[in-house]
């Protein structure tokens, strides 16, 4: 078994907010990032496949495929966006770095399944880094 990790980057906006809470507490909980105006990122993901090498070709993935799905089902809808008010999964869900790690392993998870030639794919891991000192990482599995 062998892990295969594909970089990629978006910039999006996005502000923390609990609908459930009022401001005061928002302002406390989420500081300066309660501001409903947003402020942006320049977020870098890593997404990890494993598997064995394929015998022929030594790949454990297409990686132009894995492209592919990572473009299709995951940049084209955050890219320049603002992830509250233009990505479904976070009109409800706060777009912090782990939340936003899980939603990237669904959309890729469906993606690869979607995608002729990687529905054999595992994904093993996704990492987003919203700053060069932090990220969240997502093995899927139970939360
Ligand atoms: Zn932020």
């Amino acid at each position: 078994m062998i892990q295969l990790t594909r970089r990629a980057t978006f910039s999006a906006s996005h502000y923390y907010w609990n609908e459930a809470w009022s401001a005061a507490e928002n302002e406390h909980v989420f500081g300066k990032c309660a501001n409903k105006n947003g402020h942006g990122h320049n977020y870098t993901i890593e997404v990890t496949v494993k598997g064995e090498p394929d015998a022929v070709t030594g790949f454990v993935v297409d990686l132009k495929a894995l492209k592919d799905v990572i473009e299709e089902h995951v940049l084209s809808v955050y890219d320049h966006r603002h992830l509250n008010l233009e990505v479904p999964e976070f009109a409800k869900v706060v777009p912090t770095t782990e939340n936003i790690a899980i939603a990237i392993w669904n959309r890729i998870e469906a993606g690869l399944l979607a995608h002729p030639t990687m529905k054999t794919a595992q994904l093993a891991a996704v990492r987003v880094f919203e700053t060069s000192d932090i990220f969240a990482e997502y093995r899927g599995g139970k939360l």
